[in-house]
């Protein structure tokens, strides 16, 4: 197959610190694979503590000594606008360069672009927009709070759509006045260096953006352990997760988690079956499944159980795979062998936990690279480690149920609760189901379409706190309340009682 390789493609991806882009103190590097060779296109500096350091003291040096940190909002916010200004003028560019590291089909990747240069217009007005809180007891006190970013914020991102989740920590941080040190996956480090020419020329000063790449247990623990990080944005695996919670435990710092899913798709009797079918087919396969909100595990009420399985393993059988640079392909290669074998051995588990509907391995046509056919498991149950367990790839499980109170209590006994897809026209079972679901987000009757005020994050083994509008500039900033006695002036004195 013609192997497609984007003009002006780095052989040697480095770090970012302090305005230049350096090698690794100790000169280790590690491989990049591209996902539909698996030849090994770039080598990557290996982050060590050290590296850290460095990256590290630059940022606090940029906080310490302003101006980032104490530049009115507005003044911030120009920069940000310019930011997403040059993203969108570059958007085929960095879709081409995300393809080519990812593997994931060439038109999702340019929506991710855009959404890139979204998130960060979105940050830079909302921090313009932001009111201060000012809280007034008329003739008695004003109370006011001082928002302050909380200083160097490391970020650790994961590797399914590598630029955008980064702009997704990289806008509310940078709009915050924090400065930070980023640590993208090991996998993908491709598209993060650009970051660094884009901020530049948009004229973000210079320490306030650091980049290290590395392997989580050497740079990523490195980031997480330093004294000077007072937060840690984490986006990653739930198991990761545990790891960082326990080490940022120690120094007590801030941390916001987003991590792993297996998300329900719950189709009732009563639903718009064709809106059904296309969403949840969507659901899972777009970004090659590798997608931490998928639909997962589809649940189908039974009287519209064979019907369902019937339409929907042809459709899934009718998916265009192959190469992602193509724009007609909807599932490119998954990101590296590694993955690739982990997909390929639940594929194995399903044959013995499930009965195949399509796929089940890879396309005849597409002997190397990383690819995997859409792969749909019907009368899986509920203890089956299909449904169960992340499979991060384009492997869905599906199950029938009988009653609301079982569709609920199958969407529910698992450890994850990111989000969750109902299906049905009846509105007063749909916000029922809403209400009684684990799941930090649900979408009634759509799929994935998010405002990017509203919060986003998972419950149980999925997150822990919340990023989106306001609450991500929470997590990245200490609030700090100031109270004034106005009129009467009131001393606390034991004996009387203080005014709440
Ligand atoms: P991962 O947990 O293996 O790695 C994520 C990042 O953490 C990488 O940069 C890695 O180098 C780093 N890391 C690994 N070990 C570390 C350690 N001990 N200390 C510090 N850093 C460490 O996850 P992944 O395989 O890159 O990504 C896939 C996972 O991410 C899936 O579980 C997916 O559901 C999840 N995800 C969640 C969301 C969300 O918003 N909830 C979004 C995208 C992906």
């Amino acid at each position: 197959m013609a192997h497609y390789i984007p003009e002006n493609l780095p052989t040697r991806i480095l770090h970012y610190i302090d305005g230049e882009f350096v090698e690794s103190v100790s000169g280790e590097t590690f491989d990049v694979l591209d996902p539909v060779s698996n030849e090994n296109y770039a080598t990557a500096a290996s982050g060590q503590s050290e590296d850290i350091d460095l990256a590290v003291a630059a940022a606090k040096r940029a906080f310490d000594s302003g101006p980032w940190p104490t530049m009115l909002p507005r003044a911030r916010a120009r920069i940000l606008h310019r930011i997403a200004d040059a993203v969108e003028a570059q958007d085929a560019r960095l879709a081409e360069l995300e393809t080519f590291d990812t593997g994931l089909p060439i038109t999702q990747a340019l929506g991710q672009a855009q959404r890139a240069a979204e998130n960060f217009r979105f940050f830079a007005d909302l921090i313009v927009a932001q009111s201060d809180d000012l809280y007034k007891v008329p003739g008695r006190q004003v109370n006011y709070v001082n928002r302050k970013p909380k200083g160097v914020a490391g970020l650790i991102t994961p590797w399914n759509t590598p630029f955008m989740l980064e702009s997704w920590k990289l806008a509310p941080a940078l709009a915050s006045g924090c400065t930070v040190v980023l640590k993208p996956a090991e996998f993908t480090p491709l598209s993060a260096s650009l970051w660094a020419t884009i901020f530049e020329e948009a004229g973000l000063p210079k320490g306030v953006f650091n980049l290290v790449n590395g392997l989580g247990e050497s740079a990523g623990d490195a980031l997480v352990k330093h004294p000077d990080v007072p937060l840690i944005s984490f986006t990653g695996e739930s198991s990761t997760g545990q790891t960082i919670f326990a080490n940022c435990a120690v120094n007590l710092k801030g941390m916001s988690m987003e991590l792993g899913g297996k998300s329900p798709a719950v189709v009732f009797a009563d639903a718009d079956l064709d809106g059904a079918i296309d969403s949840t087919l969507f659901g899972v396969f777009s970004l090659n499944g590798e997608r931490c909100t998928a639909g997962s595990r589809i649940l189908v009420e039974r009287p519209i159980y064979e019907e369902f399985l019937e339409r929907y393993a042809a459709r899934a059988k009718n998916i265009v795979v192959g190469d992602p640079h193509d724009p007609k392909t909807e599932v490119g290669a998954l990101v590296h062998p590694e993955h690739y074998d982990k997909v390929m051995s639940y594929v194995e588990i399903g044959k013995t936990e499930g009965r195949l509907l399509a796929g089940g391995g890879r396309p005849d046509n597409l002997p190397d690279g990383n690819y995997v056919s859409p792969t749909v498991f019907a009368d899986v149950a509920p203890d089956a480690r299909i449904f169960q367990e992340e499979i991060f790839g384009p492997v869905v499980a599906i199950t029938p149920f009988d009653t609301d109170e079982e569709a609920l209590e199958l969407a529910n006994g698992i450890r994850y609760g990111l989000a969750a897809y109902i299906w049905t026209t009846d509105l007063t079972r749909a916000h029922n189901f809403a209400q009684s679901v684990d799941a930090g987000m649900v979408w009634l009757n759509s799929h994935n379409v998010r405002d990017l005020r509203t919060p986003f994050g998972g419950v149980k083994a999925s997150g822990l706190g919340h990023e989106g509008g306001y609450r991500s500039i929470d997590f990245y900033t200490d609030q700090q309340a100031v109270h004034i006695t106005i009129g009467e002036v009131h001393t606390a004195r034991f004996g009387a009682n203080a005014p709440d």
